[in-house]
């Protein structure tokens, strides 16, 4: 059932509930307090009549004087007196030749001092009667009286009102209604037209389609809004990976056609029986350089595919100085010709050198200096300084790595972390290098909650700079700790 339908469809119950209750209360009330107001002025009738011995008590005899009633204090009463069995005695003027319906068993209630109020009708008239006893001064019983009233002006009262309740009820439901299906619609409208759209993007995959929120400052503003902020995200992951998946196939592509290329040679040589040894053992090195290119690229491809489905390392305390001895030691073959140093934080007078712990995963942190370094032995010349240092820095552990190579544009710093970005030189090399290394440091900075940054002056050199939060103190303790090894550092 449409919401418009159910929302017109409850408040309207709700209404109908709520006026029931509303006009049945009214009415109840109203129609007790006019009864209670023709009950009073009954009784005062009938008081007035029997304390007023003369009117209907002479000469030491039984004699029923009944007097026409006061048109302003008792207006359209009619008195009647009767005996036990309900014999008329005597009537008021107005009464004519009516009698007033009473019964035996009011009669006897009345001889037993009760006082009967009843509705009956005289001619088809309905009217309400007050039935009591009429006492000697000394309270014996002499006769009954009935004093009644017409009831058709307390019946119209109520008719109206009954009449008035139900239409007035009508009428507010209906226009309740039709204001409920006229908001409903109103409230829908966006929301359908909304949903419309998102059937399309769906039905069409486009992601670049947007919803168009009413600018209602409301929860369908609030959802179209928020539903256009995922639909930014999703197009910007989406194009992402296209382009990932693009550029990994274009990466691809180059060392399988060099292995192509250089099997396709060999081949033709041992096919036509000629050839040279120096040749083949060249084109394998080739054949073996490719192999390792691919390896590496499909080793950081595998990293940034783990890292797109939420893979994180597990962390736990790390002291950066013996991470740092331990991506050094490996670097070290990587190096070509450059002067390579390691830069720890000096010892203190205990001659032990301070922690730099950082809750981190050891493997990634090593795999991150690599990255850093291979780049620096790979782009800064032969004969030049490399150098890796740690420090520290209030709350957090600098770990940098500083060449005095060729320095990067500033256009192209701008890129360097971008997922396959190389400079045209670094193409033009050959470097070896897959253009994933900086974005895969930038993931790993990234997990450990630190920053990565890189300075460069064209021509003077280029230093990554990554800060990682220090572990407090006492978090320190769980660590297993070798000072020994740490008050000899390696540079
Ligand atoms: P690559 O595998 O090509 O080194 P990276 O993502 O590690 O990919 O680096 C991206 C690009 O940034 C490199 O191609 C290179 O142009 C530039 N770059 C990175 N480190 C340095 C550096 N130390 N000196 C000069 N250029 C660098």
């Amino acid at each position: 059932m449409p919401i418009r339908l159910r929302i017109t469809l409850a408040t309207t119950g709700l209404m109908i509930i709520a006026l029931a209750a509303l006009g049945t209360g009214m009415y109840i009330t109203m129609s007790s307090s006019l009864h209670n107001d023709m009950d009073s002025r009954l009784r005062l009738v009938y008081e007035s009549y029997v304390k007023n011995p003369g009117a209907w008590y002479a000469q030491g005899q039984v004699r029923v004087l009944v007097p026409n009633t006061d048109p302003f204090t008792q207006t359209g009463a009619f008195i009647q007196i009767t005996d036990e069995r309900g014999e008329v005695l005597d009537r008021s003027d107005n009464l004519s030749q009516e009698t007033v319906p009473v019964t035996v068993t009011v009669l006897d209630r009345n001889a037993n001092f009760e006082t009967v109020i009843y509705d009956t009708k005289i001619d088809g008239d309905p009217i309400r009667v007050l039935s009591g006893r009429l006492e000697t001064q000394s309270g014996n019983l002499i006769a009954f009286v009935q004093v009644a009233e017409p009831r058709h002006q307390l019946n119209a009262t109520l008719g109206t009102l009954k009449r008035n309740i139900i239409w007035g009820s009508v009428f507010s439901t209906l226009m309740l209604a039709s204001g409920a299906w006229l908001v409903g619609d109103a409230v829908m409208r966006p929301l359908a037209r909304m949903s419309n759209t998102a059937r399309s993007i769906g039905r069409t995959g486009d992601l670049s389609q947007r919803l168009q929120p009413p600018k209602t400052h409301d929860e369908a503003q609030q959802l179209g809004e928020t539903f256009n902020e995922m639909l930014a995200r999703l197009e910007e992951t989406f194009n992402a990976q296209r382009r990932f998946v693009a550029d990994a196939s274009h990466e691809l592509r180059t060392p399988l056609t060099a292995l192509r290329a250089n099997a396709d040679i060999m081949l033709r040589q041992i096919e036509s029986g000629i050839y040279d040894r120096d040749d083949l053992a060249e084109g394998l090195t080739d054949v073996r350089d490719e192999v390792d290119r691919m390896t590496r690229l499909v080793q950081h491809l595998l990293t940034l595919a783990r890292a797109d489905v939420g893979w994180r390392p597990e962390l736990e305390p790390v002291d950066l100085v013996d991470a740092a001895r331990d991506a050094a030691r490996v670097a070290t073959p990587l190096v070509r010709g450059q002067q390579f140093e390691i830069e720890l934080p000096p010892p203190g007078p205990d001659g032990h050198s301070p922690d730099v712990d950082v809750r981190g995963n050891a493997d990634q942190l090593r795999q991150l200096m690599l990255i850093l370094l291979d780049n620096a032995f790979t782009y800064a010349p032969a004969g030049s300084d490399v150098r890796l240092a740690v420090a520290l820095d209030d709350d957090q552990a600098i770990l940098s790595v500083h060449d005095n190579g060729p320095g990067i544009a500033p256009d192209h710093l701008r890129r360097i972390f971008e997922r396959f970005f190389r400079t045209d030189d670094a193409r033009a090399r050959s470097s070896g290098g897959t253009g994933l290394g900086l974005a895969i440091a930038r993931w790993i900075v990234a997990v450990h909650n630190g920053q990565i940054t890189a300075d460069s002056t064209p021509g003077e050199g280029t230093t990554f700079k990554v800060r990682l939060p220090l572990l407090p103190p006492e978090a320190d303790s769980s660590r297993i700790r070798n000072d020994a090894v740490k008050a000899t550092p390696t540079s």
